[in-house]
């Protein structure tokens, strides 16, 4: 079979219909039973896709149940603390995500009377909302032909077309996005977008692509030539950097010193123990006893550890530091709380570890 790509990259008609028709019905047939597919409640479909960013499908069930039980409602979100909000995505990771979901739907709130905007301008101009997430509300929730290209959906057209350009850039998502408005019927949007994602999912996987049951197999490429090894095309990322922590467990009879992390950055706004990365994180450490003039009983490095973030590797020394007095003041974003409550608040998962590993100490 040849497949043929004019200069518009518009596949062949045929090839249109056979894949919209196959998708469909396999689609229709195979489709996995998930929560948020109950409804197309824009705003369910919305939690959905941002908590699927970067995390699996089976970590995400109990998280959405948990998030939509607690706010069922675009409202009772809008309205959620930013600390109950933030504790109902503890463990998920990439906080930023629930930061700017959480703005984003105050927005809604305010300026749409609760109502998801369903054009593609209002909707991307919300805070945390891509070109991948619009498209999934907007095709899934409003019926409406707009792609929604993601990591799954560029592994299937780099196999389908046989394409060799590198996913990790961006002109080739536009030109994903640009196929998808082929190919993507005007009867069934949401379903075609979803039937795509899932077949990245659940057959045309990265490593071992199942084109014996693929509904599309008869019209790929890559099934064809035997290409599914080479594709798609995707530049290596860069190893993360490593770097050298310390975090500060400072205790106080039964208390613990919690900090607020700053506003911008890596884990911004989360709770955490004090924490030290720059060049020498123990002279930084000292320096912040100093200036604190807490009286200082023992220091001992406790516990190491380390964790892997997309850019950075942390290599993490963790200090016990006992204090002599039971210090009562507190700056903002500032916090000595009772071992036995800690977890009251929400961490990040590299802090969870931390806190595990010196309860146990
Ligand atoms: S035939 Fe194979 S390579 Fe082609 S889309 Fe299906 S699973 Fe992927």
């Amino acid at each position: 079979m040849q497949l043929i790509m004019n200069t518009m990259e518009r596949p062949e008609s045929t090839i249109v219909s056979t894949i919209q028709t196959e998708l469909l019905h396999w689609y229709a047939r195979y489709q996995r039973d998930l929560p948020w597919r109950k409804d197309q409640d824009p705003y369910k479909v919305w939690v959905s896709e941002i908590m699927l960013q970067q995390t699996r499908v089976n970590t995400v069930i109990p998280y959405f149940n948990r998030f939509i039980e607690r706010f069922p409602t675009i409202i009772d979100l809008a309205n959620a603390s930013d600390d109950d909000v933030v504790k109902m995505w503890e463990g998920l990771g990439y906080y930023s995500r629930v930061r700017n979901l959480h703005s984003a739907v105050k927005e809604v709130a305010d300026k749409y009377g609760g109502k998801v905007p369903d054009q593609i301008e209002e909707i991307s101009r919300l805070k945390g909302i891509g070109p991948y997430t619009a498209g999934a509300i907007l095709s899934i929730a409003y019926q409406r032909k707009v792609p929604a290209v993601d990591g799954n959906v560029m592994r299937v057209y780099s196999r389908i077309f046989a394409l060799y350009d590198d996913i990790a850039i961006p002109a080739t998502r536009k030109k994903m996005e640009a196929i998808g408005d082929v190919l993507i019927p005007e009867h069934a949007p949401g379903d075609f977008n979803q039937a795509l994602m899932e077949l990245g999912a659940t057959i045309c996987t990265p490593t071992s692509p199942q084109c014996l049951f693929c509904p599309v197999s008869s019209v790929c490429e890559a099934n064809e030539q035997e290409l599914q090894d080479e594709l798609p095309q995707k530049k290596k990322a860069k190893a993360p950097t490593p770097v050298s922590v310390r975090f500060a467990w400072i205790e106080s009879g039964h208390s613990v010193f919690l900090v607020k992390r700053p506003d911008k950055g890596l884990l911004a706004g989360m709770w955490s123990l004090p924490t030290f990365d720059q060049e020498d994180p123990s002279a930084e450490l000292d320096q912040y006893l100093l200036t604190r003039r807490w009286t200082v009983q023992s220091r001992e490095v406790e516990a190491k550890i380390d964790h892997v973030f997309s850019h950075r590797h942390w290599f993490i020394e963790i200090e016990r530091i006992k204090l002599d007095q039971v210090p009562i003041e507190c700056g903002e974003n500032e916090e000595w709380l009772d071992i036995n409550s800690i977890y009251q608040k929400a961490f990040p998962n590299v802090y969870r570890k931390a806190i595990s590993v010196m309860k146990k100490q």
